[in-house]
Parts: structure tokens; sequence; C-alpha cells
């Protein structure tokens, strides 16, 4: 069976590779690849900034955005062949530490957790693998192929959860949220807080593009430009972008008792000094939170796929801005104007007329 590897640490070392069909003791469901969504995480790691072998191997198998259809699955793991499904990236640490212990993979202590195509376990992108129940998600068959957004949302959904948990200290109730950046994880994040009832704005640098419609779209708010300039006083505030001085206006536009989740990290080489007392001043003044939030636990999956079950399948449809066949693999990771996401097919399923 086929799998996109690359070595890690080695610039543009991606490669489709043959390898045998997995072993039984992977997990008790046997899984086909269907397709996986790529992010910047992929692209830094094809391009040998980032990722990470298993230790008895010198390639990963890349992906950890999934969607797979089950094949074969033992009795008592609650799955059943034909079912949709998306394996959890984030595997708990060998030894694992309290978090791990009780199934918060997301909150893991130590360094040692493992990532599914990221940090030392092989990733989704192969037409066969199998999965652990435990790590093994169910996707409403109504989702069909934009199940692959479940990773992605999981993510947010944990922010939101997050900030919804932070914002309990008072009994006022969140009105408002503003969202910084409306890449898929902005996007996902505007219809996260749709989806919890708030006034939502987007803002971004692009004024064109299909970003401002999908906001609108969502009966949210597209701002071209600085969040500097929005005269609202959101309760809470969804960092996507990772840039420090977007960072900095954000904590400063959440309103007084706020809570500000920071989910991105940004590219850019991270060398400029700033100050921080004016933050500070207005973080300890303003009685605000600022947390950072990676990654996903079962609990940020299971909530993802309420929302996504609940959102517009042709909106959530709009967001994979591109498919590619799985041996057109190189044109995924390329960048393209308009990208939203990209899902690379690998074992596409017959899709209605
Ligand atoms: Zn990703
Ligand atoms: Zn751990």
């Amino acid at each position: 069976m086929k799998a996109l590897a690359v070595r890690p640490g080695v610039t543009n070392s991606g490669e489709m590779i043959e390898l045998a069909p997995p072993d039984s003791a992977e997990g008790a469901i046997l899984v086909r690849g269907l397709a996986i969504g790529i992010c910047g995480t992929d692209v830094e790691i094809m391009e040998g900034a980032y990722g990470q072998a298993p230790a008895d191997d010198e390639r990963l198998i890349l992906g950890h955005e999934s969607l797979g259809e089950v094949i074969e699955a033992a009795a008592g793991t609650g799955f059943s062949p034909g079912q949709l499904v998306v394996g959890v990236v984030r595997r708990p640490d060998p030894e694992p530490c309290d978090h791990c212990a009780i199934g918060e993979w997301d909150m893991c202590r130590s360094v040692h957790f493992r990532e599914c195509g990221i940090k030392e376990q092989h990733g989704y992108a192969r037409e066969m693998y199998r999965l652990d129940p435990q790590f093994a998600v169910a996707v409403d068959p109504r989702l069909g192929e934009l199940g692959v957004l479940l990773e992605p949302a999981s993510v947010v959904a944990k922010a939101c959860m997050l900030a919804v948990h932070f914002l309990k200290r008072t009994d006022v109730r969140a009105k408002t949220a503003l969202v910084t950046g409306a890449g898929p994880i902005g996007l996902l994040a505007a219809l996260a807080t749709r989806y919890y009832g708030l006034e939502t704005h987007v803002v971004d640098v692009v004024d064109s593009g299909p970003k401002p419609d999908l906001v609108r779209d969502l009966g949210a708010h597209y701002h071209a430009g600085s969040a500097a300039d929005l005269d609202i006083s959101p309760e809470i505030v969804i960092e996507c972008t990772g840039i420090g001085s977007v960072l900095r206006v954000a904590g400063a536009k959440a309103g007084p008792g706020g809570v500000v989740a920071l989910t991105g990290i940004s590219a850019v080489p991270a060398t400029e000094e700033v100050n921080l007392s004016l933050f500070n001043k207005k973080m300890v003044l303003e009685n605000k939170v600022l947390f950072g939030s990676v990654n996903a636990a079962r609990t940020h999956y299971e909530a993802a796929a309420r929302v996504l079950s609940e959102a517009d399948p042709a909106w959530l449809g709009r967001l994979i801005s591109r498919r590619v066949p799985a041996d057109h693999w190189p044109e995924a990771l390329e960048r393209q104007t308009d990208d939203v996401k990209v899902v690379l097919d690998i074992n596409p399923r017959a899709r209605a007329a």
C-alpha cells in the first residue's frame, strides 16, 4: 500500500512509498484512509523545519488531519465496517503523566507525548492504517468527506470550551467574540462562536477572495484591517494568527473581564523584543485571562463533531477550496491564492454526482 512519507529535518524529502499493510498489533480497527487535510504544520515538516520520525524509523508518514472508513472492527470496539472515522493526533507519553493517564493527552506535562504525522508517530497519509478504539472518533455519516475538518475543528472547540470555562468566574454571560485571522482555524472558530450564539467579528488583512463571504454567511461581521479600529468590547477573543503584533492588539481589544485564547504559532522568527508593560497593565487592571491552547482531547473532538453536524454542509464544503489526488501530492503542499483548506485524497470514495 502507498503512503506519503518524509525524512524529518531534510528539505523536500517527501515521497510516495510502498509499505506492507498495517500490523494487527497497531489497533483493533482497520481503516481505509480516505483523505488528509493539509495545514501549515505539514508544510513546515515538508520544508524540514519540523517533525520527528518514530524511534525505529528514519521516515515519518505525514498526515494528522484525517478521515477514514472502517474496513474491519473487532467486536466490542463500538465501530463497524463502513463507518467514517477520524484518528486522534496526540498520543500519551510511553509512561503516561497525570494528564495522559486520564485521557487529557492534549495537556501532557512531559515532552514525550507523540503526535501522528508530526512527532514520533506515523500519520494518516496512507491507504490503510489501524486505530485503537480509544483514539478513534466516529464521524456523523451525513458529513461524508467534510469529516476531514473534524481535527482542525477539535482544536477550535477546545479553545472555545476553555474560554467559556474561564468566563464562568463571573456570572455575566458572554455576548461578543472577536476572531483574529480568517484561515481555516479562524473560520472554524467563527463557526464555533456562532454555534455558541455569540455576535462574532472576524478580522483579517485580506479584503477579497472567499474569506469575507464565508464569514458573512455565518451571520458574523468581517473586517479587513486591524482589530485596533473596531468599536467592540468582546468577552472572548480567539487569536488564530500567532503574530505578536496581532496578539497585542487582540489582547488589548478584549473587553474588561475578557478571555483571550491563543491558538496560532507564526512562522515569523520570534526575534522581536517588545515592552509588555502596557499589555500587563491592561491585563491586570481589566481582569483579563490570556491562555494558550493546542491540540485536543476526546471531549473536544466530540464537541467539534456536534458543531460540524449542526453546520450548513454547503458552507463547510466551501472551506475545502482544493482537493488534490494522492498522485499529485506536491500540489497539495503548494500555497495558492485563495486557498482555505486543501485536502489530499488518498482513496477517494465514489462521489455522488
Ligand atoms: Zn493541522
Ligand atoms: Zn503526558
